[in-house]
């Protein structure tokens, strides 16, 4: 930890006024994700079954039916994540209520599995099926209304046209950092992100759903209208109870916000004072300050010299108000860190972290952190990244841990847990389908070698189907009963299911429908 003084050190008035000079055209540091093209092996051709013929006939040559002799099939069956090959027999993308209620009713009736997708971004295959898809990614509308302060997003729009469609008028709602993932499950299974804090997950902003039911009817979910279906709607509701069509969600008007960056040039030595410095720093956080800290291994880049990153570990985030942003300054100033402070629209300032990878096959694992972490933790962490150095060059790797707390409320909806300390994503990207296996052995490894202590919760939206039967209690906590007995009300038959639904009773998952 002593070469944290060694380190090239910028003081912040010469950083901010370098940062300043650069005025918009700051370089994002997202040097790492680069355009990727895709590999021509992730389109194999599927060719001597016609698999029409195994399709109901009230399903077929449907005109919004996507069948494997429709020219956009090999595109449209993938997901984000590209790991996983499936050939459904047929994928839907409805425009109207009605269709959807067509297609729930006619696979209710030959009791044929499917799966359910809105964004696509599911880690694992959670929106796939070998047999039916229903893609709802035409409800995509986004209907502001200022004199009620709500707006109507649609279960198929897309975290960066919401972003720009409230963002326009001054308004928000707390979503994820990725700008391609869905609405709908972002909101159904919680949604953290850097307007928690100060106004909770993406679902307590939540006031109705317009949903589609077991019995193929459009039913509309508040806290009046079906509450216990509500309740569980809002973190526990990924493709278990029905099929989500749009959300009403109360807006926050922001008109100005302050994003911060500290940040250091990649040695993983620093992790230790770094991490020590931010729990501490974020235990007394006021609730208009979000932050996040990101540490980067830059393998990727190493493969790529002509990208070399500026840095790799950085602490993030907001304070939603005009203030000038000081807090950092007792915590951090010793540790040296460069500083990019700036103040804009809330939709200015989301260029700086709204950003993505372009690499196709990833794996993501989770905990949600009832506290922070102590520091024989900490320490395997930092030797997680020294050894890192001496292998997997063309990786993307990267651990965020994001400061939850200040407006996240407690139990209120299926979320769990609320009283967290934060979230600890661990991210894993990589080039080509060949590798998979060794890095989703090292994400294992790694994962199974954390203490108990740290904690057993992990969060729902970052789908791990390594948790096995585990998924239950880790994602949803105490709340597993009362999801269960709302399944059973809501959906007797359990039509609604995948590898890591709410079953019917427990330790009874049917799952598996995406297989
Ligand atoms: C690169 C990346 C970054 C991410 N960053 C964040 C982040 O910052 N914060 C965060 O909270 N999460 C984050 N996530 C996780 C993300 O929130 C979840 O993967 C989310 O479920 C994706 O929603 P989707 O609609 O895009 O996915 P889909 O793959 O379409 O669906 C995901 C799940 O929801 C179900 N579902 C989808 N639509 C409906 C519907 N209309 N009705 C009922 N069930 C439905 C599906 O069946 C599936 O089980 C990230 C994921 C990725 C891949």
């Amino acid at each position: 930890m002593g070469n944290i003084f060694t380190k090239s050190v910028v003081t912040f008035f010469m950083c901010v006024g370098t940062m300043f000079s650069l005025c918009g055209d700051r370089p994002l540091h997202d040097h790492y994700f680069l355009p990727y093209k895709l590999p021509e092996n992730l389109f194999p051709v599927k060719s001597s079954i016609t698999l029409t013929d195994f399709i109901p006939p009230e399903l077929r040559n449907l005109a919004y039916g996507i069948y494997p002799e429709s020219p956009e099939y090999n595109t449209a069956r993938l997901i984000y994540n590209k790991r996983f090959v499936y050939f459904p027999k047929a994928i839907f993308v409805p425009t109207t209520p009605q269709e959807v209620q067509y297609l729930v009713g006619v696979l209710k009736q030959y009791n044929l599995p499917f799966a359910i997708q809105s964004g696509g971004h599911c880690i694992e295959p959670g929106s796939l099926s070998s047999y039916y898809v229903i893609s709802l990614k035409n409800f995509n509308s986004i209907i502001p209304d200022i004199t009620t302060g709500q707006v109507y997003i649609g279960a198929g729009a897309k975290i960066e046209t919401v972003l720009q469609t409230l963002g326009l008028i001054d308004y928000a709602i707390p979503t994820g950092t990725c700008p391609s993932v869905g609405i709908a499950g972002l909101t159904l299974g919680g949604g953290l992100g850097l307007l928690g804090r100060p106004y909770g997950l993406t679902c307590d902003s939540v006031q109705s759903i317009t949903f589609v039911n077991a019995d193929a009817e459009i039913i509309e979910v508040s806290a009046t209208n079906y509450p216990d279906l509500f309740w569980a709607l809002r973190g526990g509701g990924n493709g278990s109870y029905g099929i989500a069509l749009g959300f009403t969600f109360n807006m926050h008007y922001i008109p100005v916000v302050t994003y911060y960056e500290l940040i250091w040039n990649y040695d993983p030595q620093l992790i230790p004072d770094i991490m020590i410095a931010w729990q501490k720093w974020t235990k007394n956080l006021p609730e208009i300050i979000s932050s996040d800290l990101a540490i980067r291994h830059p393998n990727y880049l190493a493969a790529n010299p002509e990208e070399t990153p500026p840095f790799t570990i950085r602490i993030f985030g907001l304070k939603v108000s005009s203030e000038p942003f000081t807090e950092w300054e007792e915590a951090f100033q010793c540790l040296h860190p460069d500083v990019f402070i700036r103040s804009g629209s809330y939709l200015e300032m989301s260029k700086f972290w709204a950003r993505e990878s372009d690499l196709p096959f990833l794996k993501y694992k989770s905990k949600i952190l009832m506290k922070p972490l102590n520091l024989s933790a900490i320490m395997d962490i930092t030797r997680f990244f020294i050894q890192l150095e001496r292998g997997n060059p063309s990786d993307l790797i990267y651990f965020e841990f994001e400061r939850l707390g200040g407006q996240v409320p407690n139990n209120h909806t299926a979320f769990f847990p609320r009283r967290a300390f934060g979230w600890w994503a661990q991210a894993y990207f990589w080039p080509e389908q060949e590798q998979s296996e060794e890095i989703l052995a090292l994400s294992r490894r790694f994962y199974a070698s954390i203490p108990k202590e740290v904690s057993r919760y992990c969060y729902a939206n970052l789908v791990d189907y390594d948790l096995g039967k585990r998924y239950l209690k880790d994602y949803y906590g105490n709340h597993v009963d009362r999801l269960i007995r709302i399944k059973r009300k809501y959906d007797p038959t359990n039509l609604f299911h995948w590898k890591q639904s709410i079953p019917l009773r427990k330790g009874g998952c049917r799952g598996e429908s995406s297989s």
